[in-house]
């Protein structure tokens, strides 16, 4: 799925709601006329009959633009052209005072469960993505975080791959709530997370850990990697507030993090701790920085909580 704002994903869900009606009452009236031998609706019997009605409209739309390379999709747009096709064979067959085949029948039967399926199926996976997505940010919330973590920890014990582990928190962010009010505060949370989201590989994934505190695993990457990556990404935060200057936004944000491997004898919950300890490092460090766990303590202040 789309990394989409919740709202926008929202509107699909609902857009695929109204689809699936229109496409029902279509249905309906296809049937009744092929039973009662009515005259056929003649934009049914046109070649372009999967693209005039209703559900074909909104295929066709720019509403469903974020969907257009999902492959559910466009299995979808296909089954329901070809579902089209053999109901205006139907109709034609009508038309013409002829019956209509027990076989021909089964074959549109077959398309119609076909697109309803489809239509569920991607229904399904909206509304699991919106359930594990934070509202305000589109970064994942912690819903499915331990389970994703367990099948990426199972991939390290196995050898299979690395895993990095990052957690950040922003700096001073009480500061940039009193100072400029709690909704410029949400507005640096959301640009922060789509900051960083635009740096990720589509495999990475951010959660949103607790307030303004974030955890990432970058799948496949080994330490020295996951470092600069991060590096990257904290330089990236400072800079996309700097750009972001105005009378009621805060002149510069940063971010404080720390980096850890998903480690196989470990228990992911040891692991979240020592990227949470490493990320207290670098609060105590100084903030605006990168730490890295480390078995032996780097300094005194790794693991120590800063005042
Ligand atoms: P440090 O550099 O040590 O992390 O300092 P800090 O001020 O960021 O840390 P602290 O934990 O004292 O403050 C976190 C603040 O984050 C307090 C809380 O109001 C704010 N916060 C948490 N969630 C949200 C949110 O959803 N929106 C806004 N605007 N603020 C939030
Ligand atoms: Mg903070
Ligand atoms: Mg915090």
């Amino acid at each position: 799925m789309p990394a989409l704002p919740q709202v926008q994903l929202q509107a699909i869900l609902g857009q695929l709601d109204q689809a699936l009606y229109n496409h029902e009452q279509w249905t309906k009236g296809l049937v009744r006329a092929l039973v009662a031998r009515l005259p056929a609706d003649v934009t049914d019997l046109r070649p372009d009959a999967h693209q005039r009605c209703r559900f074909g409209q909104w295929i066709e739309s720019g509403e469903a633009e974020p969907l257009r390379q999902h492959p559910t999709f466009v299995a979808l747009a296909q089954s329901h052209e070809q579902m089209h096709r053999q109901a205006a064979g139907m109709l034609r067959r009508g038309e013409e005072g002829l019956p209509v085949s027990a076989e021909e029948f089964d074959q549109f039967g077959n398309s119609l469960d076909r697109v309803r399926l489809e239509i569920q199926s991607l229904r399904r996976e909206l509304s699991e993505t919106l359930q594990n997505r934070d509202v305000l940010t589109g970064a994942r919330n912690r819903v499915s975080l331990l389970s994703d973590l367990r099948e990426q920890h199972a991939l390290v014990r196995r050898g299979v791959q690395s895993c990095g582990l990052v957690m950040f928190d922003l700096d001073h962010f009480k500061k940039v709530n009193d100072q400029y009010g709690h909704l410029a505060g949400d507005a640096v949370l959301v640009a922060t997370v789509s900051c960083v989201q635009a740096r990720l590989r589509p495999y990475d994934r951010i959660y949103r850990y607790g307030g303004e505190e974030f955890l990432i695993t970058l799948p496949g990457s080994d330490l020295p990697t996951a470092i600069a990556t991060t590096d990257r990404l904290r330089v990236a935060v400072a800079e996309q507030a700097d750009s972001a200057v105005t009378a009621t936004r805060p002149r510069q944000v940063t971010a404080s993090f720390g980096v850890t491997l998903l480690d196989g004898s470990a228990t992911v919950e040891e692991c979240i701790d020592r990227a949470d300890r490493a990320m207290y490092a670098a609060k105590s460090g100084g903030r605006n920085r990168v730490e890295c766990w480390s078995a032996e303590p780097a300094s005194p202040e790794q693991g120590a909580k800063p005042a």
